[in-house]
């Protein structure tokens, strides 16, 4: 599969660094070109592999993997009118569903330097040696507020922002202080703790399993086998959150990074209509971003920094986040590198999460057998050890009698081992 970091002839390039694209004939950085760059690199996929499917095939195959794997790709369609992750029109146009730009917004030159939010932004412009140019910089490249430079590696800083290495130490080090990050008593800790806000699942069960819902800033991971109800609470959950916070909710909106091609309005009208809440309006309220392959998935995260604070949202889904690497990487010689990655784009969601204590990160993951284990459960989450580890909160689903699934915490690091019994209706999530 053509990948936008393999389009510009031959040359090695790394994400995020600079190069010569031969089609642009111009140096790229990050964020501007790999918008106008993966067009390019669908294109060339389009024509060069329509057959993207069978790959995915042949890859399990390959690794000797359960062939029910494969049912997961069922859903896969090819969509004509796709909406892509568009800060302003998703959300203000209803009369254009079906808008199929590609987000030109986030990108713009034109950085509105007092949009909304600004407390945060003014912050940043008070630390000090932040002028209108570096300024700028930073919140183009989604470096709006105190937290967002105090927790992000330095290279990271550089590598988007463009800003030099010592003014980068400058900043994060005077946001550091500012924010007083550094030892604190294990009771400040609890005092954080106990203020996280939770996002109801709309099965009690499931909530109390998960100790009052799922939490703002940690990212959750569901996993599981096909048809356990994965997307069914990806879905649910952006409802839920736009609920007021006496009914569950964070009185907030989602956004939603579909890499499967499963994601159905239908299904949220249905679960909007079932809680008696406007269905236009909760569709309104939900960013949508179709990722086309790993680097794309990589890319729409990266930019979801710029919108959180702007569009309100506190969720965002990736479901799910492993499948593009699992069909890109193939082979066991990519192993590393692709691990590499995926942890690389798990960090990027941490960090989101840590960023913007506000925001619950919700994260779905395949399941694949590992047919050398011979006592035990032998469905592991795909991914490995790298998803494991990235994820605070892990949530195994299994089926049950008809429409009952269940939930098992694998791993969490504040709540007992436990299952959960849940229901999929037409009107959702409930017990
Ligand atoms: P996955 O874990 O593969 O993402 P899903 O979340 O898509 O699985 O769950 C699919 C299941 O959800 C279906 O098998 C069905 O049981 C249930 N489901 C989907 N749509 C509806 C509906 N409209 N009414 C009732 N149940 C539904
Ligand atoms: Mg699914």
């Amino acid at each position: 599969m053509a990948k936008a970091t393999e389009v510009s002839n031959g040359a090695q390039i790394e994400m995020g660094k600079p190069y010569f694209c031969q089609e642009c004939k111009r140096n790229h950085t990050k964020g501007k070109i790999y918008k106008e760059h993966l067009k390019f690199a669908t294109a060339i996929e389009d024509e060069e592999n329509p057959d993207e499917m069978v790959s995915n095939n042949e890859l399990d195959e390959e690794n000797g993997e359960a062939a029910d794997y494969d049912d997961n790709f069922e859903d896969i369609e090819v969509e004509e009118n796709i909406d892509f992750l568009d800060t302003e029109d998703d959300l203000e146009d209803e009369e254009n569903p079906d808008n199929d730009e590609i987000a030109d917004d986030i990108d713009d030159d034109d950085v509105n330097l007092d949009n909304g939010a600004d407390a945060c932004v003014e912050a940043v412009k008070k630390l000090p040696g932040v002028g209108e140019a570096t300024l700028k910089k930073l919140i183009k490249s989604g470096f709006n507020s105190l937290e967002s430079i105090a927790y992000t590696p330095p290279s990271i800083i550089q590598e988007e922002s463009g800003l030099g290495e010592k003014t980068i130490v400058k900043l994060i080090k005077s946001s550091m202080d500012k924010l007083n990050i550094g030892f604190k008593s294990a009771e400040d800790v609890w005092e954080h703790r106990r203020t996280i806000a939770k996002i109801l699942t709309g099965s009690q069960e499931l909530d109390d399993l998960l100790g009052g819902g799922i939490e703002t800033g940690s990212v959750t991971e569901f996993f599981g086998e096909f048809r356990t109800g994965k997307t069914q609470l990806a879905h649910q959950l952006c409802v839920n959150v736009q609920l007021t916070r006496e009914h569950g909710g964070l009185e907030g909106n989602a956004l939603y990074i579909d890499t499967e091609g499963t994601f159905r309005p239908e299904r949220i009208i249905q679960m909007a209509d079932g809680l008696d809440l406007d269905h236009k309006q909760v569709l309104k309220n939900i960013i949508f971003g179709r990722a086309y392959n790993s680097d794309h998935q990589i890319l729409l995260i990266k930019e979801a920094a710029n919108i959180i604070k702007e569009k309100n949202i506190k969720l965002i889904i990736v479901d799910s986040i492993i499948g593009h690497f699992r069909s890109e990487y193939i082979g066991r010689g990519t192993l590393a590198n692709r691990q590499q990655t995926i942890n690389s784009h798990l960090h990027d969601l941490l960090r989101l999460s840590e960023i913007n204590p506000e925001l619950a990160v919700v994260v779905t993951n395949q399941v694949q057998s590992k047919p050398d284990v011979f006592y035990g459960n032998p469905l592991q989450a795909a991914g490995g050890n790298i998803i494991a580890h990235g994820s605070t909160i892990r949530i195994y689903l299994r089926k049950g009698k008809g429409e009952q699934r269940v939930a098992k915490i694998v791993d969490a690091p504040h709540l007992p081992e436990g299952e959960a019994v849940f229901s999929i209706t037409e009107n959702g999530i409930t017990d």
